[in-house]
């Protein structure tokens, strides 16, 4: 029987009650046991206090003389104090509320403590005292794991079991790394690998042991993505779209203006994909104003000429709205029908929606979530695009991957990330990147400035209003708690409404209902308002080309990313454009993120450099990100090793013998019983 099919009561002690408890931590199987690791070590090797530094953690041996003696402190509290002789040196040791301790402590005893280490005074304030010679011999001159517990397991009881698990079952710890790659890399074998992880003897084996289990995490991760990617690759399953290139031609003739040869590029490779027989997954990332929303239009187009539905799909109402606006302003002339769904409608003209979406009346309809509800049912959908889809779960994207047969999907996002991880992250996607911006686009001027100088401000945003340009003032999210030292967004509208009369000022918050939203947008967007005052809303997409000045109040609060999705608002139509930041930062990486704002406009290098400042875990969020919480691999220390694995993972997987060769049968076998199909990682 494997492993992961024996129930940790088969060991001894584990009734119906501690069954229920470790289960409480996931741990169901004697295998789950085995890899519940722990996530740092009590170091119980005997110390050189002569080398060891003030406050360090120090564990030694020593001879007790004279008589412990006790004070109490009431009846609960007690400070004990023993003297020790390790090795020459006269210590003085000191036990809180262990009171009880006395009596087992004799002078000429030899005991181990271990505790924190006062250089000055020669004295330890002792936290683990072993007594007896067994439980010297138990503990002492090693490293103890350390578990995360919660509930009524103990530490203690865990690394017991573990142990116990470890004598009855570590002989059925199977090999899974082919040997060759072992070599490679020098890896130690894996039972004795999960050994060392719980119980190593030094830092180096520790060290030899985490290295081969964080290679084999990212390994099988990858295989995974390899595999995934390979199998959809043969499945055939996909749409073959078929429409006549000339007709796309064409219309990407009649733009209004040439695309870039980074948009011609990401074109063909989408188009290659609709062609092609398997399903399409790629993502198209391009940095702010790269012009992707055209390239969506131009897909679309040959999608529809191809005789299917599409699906636009956007995170917020207002970016709905917009880019069915743009679609039809591009494809209506052609003849295509395009209804917008989104969560404010009525009920009626809902079902209008629907009804259109279900008899194939609409070629595209465009929405937020809402599009992905149960109840929606496409005529025949060909296409799902994703505009922003970091802001989508991976759940989301695989629902309405379900949605239609087996539509092509492709996720736009504005956050490029390096290519590297792009492509370790995206794992199973195809990677198109918008490398080029459409010609004559100036950067954004952008200023760092003290809040002290805010008039000043006001000044410029009033002088370009002037001009007839419009300005952005984004001010953070606040909490309750913070309302004191930091100006909301109602507060500068306030004050921006009254120092600049008779401009008109808007208001834009997250807590307006989306039909509010929406108007004041709208007259934004027609400058009937020239200033918007909003928070982070309009973070994603919004396009108004005549807005030239973005103000971000108390900058230093938003990360790179979304200061340089705000700065991507403006300066869309051409013409000089400025980014103000005010912003008074407190702290180191808030002024190093405001110097990468003021010295380059580039997104691409921007998230480099905030990669470098964050390390990738912290960058994509692990935790909203669809990528599987890895448990011992540190993205932000093992990316290179992710990058390896994944290499290795690729050259296997597409072996003609990868399947039949006894070295690599057990990851084939790896392979059939994880289910994949949900991509399971999700
Ligand atoms: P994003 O990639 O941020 O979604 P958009 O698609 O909204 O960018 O494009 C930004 C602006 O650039 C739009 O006003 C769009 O019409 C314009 N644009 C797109 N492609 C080109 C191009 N090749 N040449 C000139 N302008 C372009
Ligand atoms: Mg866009």
């Amino acid at each position: 029987m494997k492993l992961t099919e024996i129930p940790v009561e088969n060991l001894p002690g584990v009734g119906q009650q501690r069954k229920e408890n470790l289960s409480e931590l996931g741990i169901e199987s004697i295998a789950d046991l085995l890899e519940y690791y722990p996530y740092r070590y009590e170091d119980y090797r005997i110390s050189d206090l002569t080398r060891a530094e003030q406050d360090e953690r120090v564990t030694v041996r020593g001879i007790v003389y004279g008589q412990p003696s006790v004070r109490w402190y009431g009846k609960k509290k007690s400070r004990m104090s023993a003297k020790i002789d390790v090795n020459g040196i006269h210590v003085n040791l000191i036990w809180f509320n262990q009171a009880y301790l006395r009596e087992k402590i004799n002078p000429g005893q030899i005991i181990v403590v271990s505790g924190k280490w006062d250089r000055h005074r020669l004295q330890i304030t002792v936290d683990r005292t072993f007594l007896s010679q067994a439980e010297q011999e138990k503990h002492v001159g090693r490293l103890e794991p350390v578990y995360s517990v919660t509930g009524s397991v103990k530490v203690n009881g865990l690394r017991k079991l573990i142990h116990e698990a470890f004598i009855r079952y570590g002989n059925r710890i199977e090999e899974i790394l082919p040997e060759e790659l072992r070599r490679r890399y020098k890896l130690i074998s894996r039972p004795r690998a999960m050994y060392f992880l719980h119980f190593p003897k030094g830092r180096e084996e520790g060290r030899q042991a985490r290295r081969r289990m964080v290679y084999e995490e990212l390994f099988l991760y990858e295989l995974k993505m390899m595999w995934l990617k390979k199998q959809a690759r043969m499945e055939n399953t996909g749409i073959a779209h078929s429409f006549a290139e000339e007709k796309v031609e064409e219309f990407i003739d009649r733009l209004a203006f040439p695309l870039t040869n980074a948009q011609r590029r990401v074109v063909q490779e989408i188009l290659a994909d609709l062609r092609s027989t398997s399903q399409m997954n790629r993502l198209l990332q391009g940095d702010v104003g790269s012009g992707k929303t055209v390239v969506a239009a131009i897909v679309l187009y040959a999608n529809y000429l191809s005789g299917y539905q599409g699906a636009l799909m956007v995170p917020t109402e207002i970016l709905a709205d917009q880019h069915a606006a743009s679609l039809k302003q591009l494809l209506s002339p052609l003849g295509l029908q395009i209804v917008a769904l989104t969560g404010r409608m009525t009920a009626r003209e809902r079902r209008d929606a629907l009804g259109q979406i279900q008899m194939g009346l609409a070629d595209i309809a465009v929405g937020t979530h809402a599009l992905i509800q149960k109840g929606v049912t496409f005529h025949n959908l060909g296409l799902v695009i994703t505009d922003e889809q970091h802001r989508f779960g991976v759940k989301q994207r695989a629902t309405l991957r379900e949605k239609g047969e087996v539509p092509d999907v492709l996720h736009m996002t504005a956050t490029p990330i390096p290519r590297t991880l792009a492509i370790t992250y995206y794992g199973e996607m195809d990677v198109s990147t918008i490398d080029e911006m459409p010609a004559g686009r100036q950067p954004v001027d952008t200023y760092w400035v003290k809040k002290e100088i805010w008039p000043r401000i006001v000044n410029f945003i009033e002088k370009e209003c002037r001009k007839g340009r419009q300005a952005y003032v984004i001010c953070p999210l606040i909490e309750e708690s913070e309302k004191l030292d930091l100006q909301n967004a109602e507060e500068v509208y306030g004050q921006l409404t009254m120092a600049l009369a008779p401009i008109r000022v808007g208001l834009l918050h997250g807590r307006m209902s989306s039909a509010e939203k929406e108007e004041v947008m709208a007259h934004f967007a027609a400058n009937e308002v020239q200033v918007l005052v909003s928070t982070t809303v309009v973070e994603v997409g919004v396009n108004v080309p005549n807005a030239t000045v973005m103000v971000i109040y108390d900058a230093d609060r938003f990360g790179l990313a979304q200061l340089h999705q705000l700065r991507g608002r403006v300066g869309r139509g051409g013409g000089t454009a400025t980014c103000v930041l005010v912003a008074d930062p407190k702290s180191e990486t808030g002024v190093e993120r405001m110097r990468i704002m003021t010295e380059t406009t580039d997104g691409f290098e921007i998230s480099r450099r905030d990669l470098e400042m964050r390390g990738p875990g912290d960058f994509l969020g692990v935790k909203q990100s669809g990528l599987p919480e890895f448990k011992i691999a540190d993205l932000n220390e093992d990316l290179r090793v992710l990058e390896i694995a994944r290499a290795d993972a690729q050259e296997l997987v597409n072996r003609p013998d990868f399947s039949s060769n006894p070295e690599t049968r057990a990851l084939y076998e790896y392979l059939q019983e994880e289910n994949l199909e949900s991509k399971s990682f999700d």
